[in-house]
């Protein structure tokens, strides 16, 4: 029986629509700008470059429906995204065989401190402290593919207290699920219980405690969190 010098932190899990089996987390990796209306929200290029990735931490994803208002900042973000959820995984992963990775599909915010993101982005450094900070990734369940299949298409949209704010289609994504899957594994190895965010749509934008947040993605149905 292993011991540990010091109390063992919890495996960070999120629930399975439909099951009592928990999905275990082991990384979270993000695409930046995968949605060209939200590259060029952003002030950039939307031509198809590589992609770049960023990470968040496991514990980071907080699928209780609050989002606590997180301190040193007054600009935080909701960018609504997709969550994929890896059963498998390996090095040089091709897009053919890519699929065959995923468990299943989920909602997710990809919640930014915009002004430290913005700091860091202007003096080179790394985003972390924009984007990988506690509950900064508040999440639905993870639905199994043999229950919704693969999501291509379908709208996703984002409502503040019943305002629309952020719509657009999964088919709008300049970099899709079996690519970034192949992508990554080039420079990874992924792993059973790795997490992907697919990119954001156009309409990001700040929130405050009191907000309502209702993510829908087609398909995969919806997610509130209270700003609090
Ligand atoms: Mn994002």
């Amino acid at each position: 029986m292993i011991q540990y010098a010091i109390e063992t932190p919890p495996v960070v899990a999120l629930p399975v629509a439909g099951q009592d089996a928990l999905f275990p987390v082991r990384r979270i990796y993000c695409i930046g700008r995968n949605y060209a209306a939200h590259a060029i929200e952003m002030g950039h290029d939307p031509d198809r470059e590589d992609p770049f990735f960023f990470q968040k931490n496991p514990d980071n994803l907080d699928p209780s429906g609050t989002f606590p208002y997180p301190p040193k900042t007054s600009d935080v973000h909701h960018e609504a995204e997709m969550l994929v959820a890896l059963k498998s995984g390996e090095r040089n992963i091709s897009v053919d065989t890519a699929l065959d990775h995923v468990f299943g599909y989920g909602l997710a915010l990809d919640m930014t401190r915009r002004d430290l993101q913005g700091i860091a982005k202007k003096a080179g450094r790394p985003w972390e402290i924009g984007k990988a900070f506690e509950h900064s990734a508040p999440c639905g369940p993870v639905h199994p593919v043999s229950e919704v299949g693969h999501l291509s298409a379908g709208r996703v949209e984002l409502k503040v207290n019943g305002e629309v704010r952020q719509e657009g289609d999964l088919n709008q994504m300049i970099w899709k699920v079996p690519e970034m899957i192949s992508y990554l594994s080039e420079y990874f190895e992924l792993a059973p219980g790795d997490v992907i965010l697919s990119g954001t749509p156009s309409g990001v934008g700040p929130v405050a405690k009191g907000d309502t947040l209702d993510l829908s993605i087609e398909g995969l149905g919806s997610l509130t969190v209270s700003v609090i």
